[in-house]
């Protein structure tokens, strides 16, 4: 089954990127018996956790719950701080891992992907580096994340600034001091509001570039409770499978059921009794008051106006509360989870900018126009996001059976089967890609459940001898057709987010999570009871390809 590096190794798998995925992916084909190498464009591991270091970087999935549970000890030994772990703690955490796991020797650091070529004649890939290494593996297992391809807008004159900028994706490792700097911030999705407050705190003044306003919740955030972490810690198995079979991935610490009764069933003191508790709760869990939220424009705006009623009566300015105050469904762009980030409007050194008719003019030497004003800063902030699920992968040329790419396959929007499998593109495995929950839930919950597929997946193909895997297109297309059904019930096409594609010029308008993780594990764990159901095995045996091979290869992973 194995095929060679440079060196002359065997290698049955090459993995690239080495954060939550890549990390847990090495791991687990290690222990089944694989050869593996991940690549890793980083100069270190943890993926998001290693570039997103801007100031408040936290996780707004508790950290009880964004944490891997394939080991009992690791879970027990580890010591969370907080209820939503920052930055720097959760790469300390990867860090532990990659140690304790004895990770780092298979993997490959400041190693970026620049091309992967699917070999007929060998069913093998050979995957290509920036630095022109070549790499041959039976297997690819892309681990590249949802939300790593940084978007930096091209507004004119982006490149003629004088000062520094930033984005928020990408931050430096030093990190920035804003003392004394007249600082401009672009965009008010998660990662600015969490940088906001902090930046405003440091700034001389702070002017926030907003062309769509956001819903944020409040995290609550506090020191762990030695007794509530005792008390998880015991029925942690109990947990993580709760976590699975939920809608999105979390939820099985919160006090708080899922609401049974739609927003518009519920009498008016009831309604805002559940709001007000949840938003005292904190966090994501504040879309569960209702189980219409996201179904219903009409009980969506009866959530929707309770946010803004909070923000009216955060926000001293009416004229600065109002623009504050989102228009578009709450949810459909994926929610924010603040500390303070609606009082920091108060502040007498923060001014906000609303581009929501017209956007940035230009980026000048000097500053940020916009609405026929110039605003002079030193510093620009990019909190623009990413191009997200797709970005990460399409940079990387694919070229599977038959000379088809990545990008053709998916011009006109992502094309998967499971979120995991791309027809034409044989023995390539997504991690969390387009058309699985993924970015619709705890990513570590949907990150572990797609490595012990695909797993177990391998290790089906080396059992029966097999040496080639790809998903059907009659497959690929019910999967879309299916993806995009259940898309249509939901209120989330409604907006332009980059669940979409639509933060991205030109990118295909196509929603790309699938809502919805616990029906989607039953349905995986189905394909694979049923001998991989809608892939196609050996479905196009290379004449040529000796059998004697593939039982070598097969030998030298046993
Ligand atoms: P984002 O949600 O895509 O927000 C980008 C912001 O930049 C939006 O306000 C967007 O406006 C604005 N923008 C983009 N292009 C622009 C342009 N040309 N001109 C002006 N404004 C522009 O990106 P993000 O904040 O980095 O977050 C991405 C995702 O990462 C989140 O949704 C979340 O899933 C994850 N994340 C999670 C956490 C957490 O766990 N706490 C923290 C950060 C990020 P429009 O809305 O109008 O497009």
């Amino acid at each position: 089954m194995g095929s060679q590096d440079q060196g002359g190794n065997e290698l049955d798998v090459v993995v690239i990127g080495a954060g939550f995925a890549g990390l847990y992916m090495l791991h687990s084909l290690r222990k089944a018996g694989f050869t593996v190498r991940v690549l890793e464009a980083g100069s270190g591991i943890g993926g998001t956790w290693y570039w997103n270091r801007y100031p408040g970087a936290r996780c707004d999935v508790q950290s009880l719950e964004y944490s891997y549970g394939f080991d009992e000890d690791l879970e027990q030994e580890w010591e969370w701080t907080e209820k939503y772990a920052t930055q720097p703690e959760i790469l300390a955490y990867l860090e532990h891992v990659a140690e304790r796991f004895d990770l780092h020797r298979d993997i490959q650091l400041d190693t970026l992907v620049t091309a992967a070529t699917f070999d007929e004649g060998t069913n093998s890939w050979t995957v290509e580096t920036e630095a022109g290494d070549r790499l041959t593996s039976r297997f690819v297992v892309a681990a590249t994340g949802c939300l790593s391809s940084a978007n930096v807008p091209d507004i004119p004159g982006r490149d003629s600034f004088e000062g520094p900028t930033y984005h928020t994706g990408r931050w430096p490792h030093e990190g920035v001091d804003f003392t004394g700097q007249r600082v401009a911030v672009i965009g008010t999705g998660s990662s600015a509001v969490q940088a906001i407050p902090i930046i405003a705190e440091q700034a001389a003044e702070l002017t926030v570039f907003q062309r769509t306003a956001t819903y944020a919740v409040p995290a609550h955030n506090e020191p762990l409770d030695p007794e509530l972490v005792t008390e998880v810690k015991a029925r942690y198995r109990e947990v993580r499978a709760a976590n699975r079979l939920a809608m999105a991935g979390f939820g099985a610490l919160s006090t708080l059921q899922p609401g049974g009764t739609s927003a518009l069933e519920v009498g008016e003191d009831e309604r805002e009794r559940l709001l007000e508790e949840r938003w005292q709760t904190g966090g994501l869990g504040f879309l569960g008051a209702f189980p219409d939220t996201l179904l219903s424009p009409e009980a969506n705006e009866v959530v929707a106006e309770f946010v803004r009623a909070k923000i009216r009566s955060i926000v001293k300015d009416p004229d600065v509360a109002e623009l504050l105050c989102p228009k578009q469904v709450i949810g459909c762009k994926r929610l924010c989870v603040d500390t303070g980030y609606y009082e920091t409007f108060n502040r007498p050194n923060v001014r906000l900018v609303d581009i929501s008719t017209s956007g940035i003019e230009a980026i000048t030497p000097t500053g940020v126009r916009a609405n026929g004003t110039d605003h002079e800063v030193d510093v620009i902030v990019f909190a623009t996001g990413f191009d997200a699920m797709t970005g990460a992968l399409t940079r990387i040329r694919f070229e599977g059976a038959g000379g088809r790419t990545l990008a053709d396959a998916w011009s006109e929007g992502p094309k998967t089967y499971l979120g995991i499998g791309v027809a034409g593109l044989p023995n390539l495995f997504l991690i969390t890609g387009p058309g699985s929950p993924s970015v619709l839930t705890n990513m570590v919950t949907s990150i572990e459940q797609h490595v012990e597929w695909i797993t177990d997946c391998l290790t089906y193909l080396r059992a029966g001898g097999h040496e080639r895997i790809e998903a059907d297109p009659a497959a690929v297309e019910q999967w879309v057709a299916h993806v995009n059904g259940i898309a249509g019930f939901t209120l989330f096409p409604t907006c332009n987010s980059w669940y979409l594609g639509a933060n991205i010029p030109g990118k295909p308008r196509v929603f790309m999570p699938l809502p919805g993780l616990g029906p989607y594990v039953a349905q995986c764990d189905a394909v694979a009871a049923n001998g991989y159901e809608g892939f196609l095995i050996d479905a196009h045996r290379h004449a040529g390809t000796p059998l004697a091979a593939e039982a070598k290869g097969a030998e030298a992973v046993s």
